[in-house]
């Protein structure tokens, strides 16, 4: 049983993939250029006792990904990967006027095309074997739009969407589709913001951990969670409901 986790090297979604390691899953990590991130993370994931590799590929990269998926499905003859986490993600924040056309479209590119780039060679296994978990990290910002993020909101709203979309193609084939939007989590991607400020308007009163992200997505991933199917679940402390 195999997972592939983008972006799997650090944050969210390395502790999705220990969770799912937890789980009894292989695990495939991708990363971009973090290599060191991405070893630890093995190391991390093989003291669990599962099977663990790395694939470094930019997901924004439709050549690279498919080939490098391509690679994978050839040296694991009769597997095949039944739960993806599309997590891999970057934001480039401005307000729309100083917004450069670069950071706009790499957001897009890195969250949102890469969900087509990413998911696609993988659907084929999941609908000849009848069965698969996708799950995509969204975000607190494609469900609200937050000011500065025209970019990063514009890619996470449209990853729900397209979860919605793919949910109700391959409902049939017995593999759901769901994604999670976050709100403000401790990783690298939130260094600089001012949590002491941010977290008053949090009902909570604090960030979230990776960790608690990763346990309703591994929620997701689960047999449990099979009759779950196109929903995007908010998990933000209470900041917007
Ligand atoms: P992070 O700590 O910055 O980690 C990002 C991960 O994505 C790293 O493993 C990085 O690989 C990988 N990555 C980035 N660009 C890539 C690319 N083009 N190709 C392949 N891998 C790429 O971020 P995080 O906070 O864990 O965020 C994970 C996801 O949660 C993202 O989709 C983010 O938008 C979403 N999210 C985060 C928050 C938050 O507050 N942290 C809130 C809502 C949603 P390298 O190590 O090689 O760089």
């Amino acid at each position: 049983m195999y997972a592939l986790v983008t972006g799997g090297s650090r944050g969210i979604g390395r502790a999705i993939a220990l969770r799912l390691a937890r789980m009894g899953y292989n695990v495939v990590i991708n990363y971009q250029s973090n290599k060191e991130a991405a070893e630890d993370t093995l190391h991390m994931l093989r003291e669990l006792g599962v099977e663990a590799e790395a694939l470094r590929f930019d997901v924004s990269n439709r050549e690279e990904t498919v080939a490098a998926l391509q690679t994978w499905q050839q040296e694991h003859e009769g597997e095949y990967i039944e739960v993806l986490v599309n997590n891999a993600g970057i934001r480039r924040d401005n307000l729309l006027v100083w917004m450069e056309p670069e950071d706009f479209d790499r957001v897009l590119q890195t969250n949102l095309m890469s969900f087509y780039n990413v998911t696609r060679p993988l659907l084929i296994p999941m609908i000849v074997h009848k069965y698969g978990r996708i799950v995509n990290v969204a975000s607190l910002s494609g469900q609200k739009g937050l000011p500065g993020q025209c970019n990063y909101s514009a890619a996470k709203g449209g990853l729900i969407a397209a979860t919605k979309a793919l949910a109700q193609e391959v409902g049939k084939k017995n593999i759901t589709v769901n994604a999670v939007a976050p709100g403000f989590v401790r990783t690298d991607m939130v260094e600089g913001l001012d949590e002491a400020a941010l977290k008053k308007q949090i009902p909570l009163n604090r960030f979230g951990e990776a960790d608690e992200i990763a346990a309703l997505v591994a929620f997701l991933a689960s047999k449990d969670a099979g009759y779950i199917t196109g929903e995007c679940i908010a998990i933000n402390g209470g900041l917007y409901s």
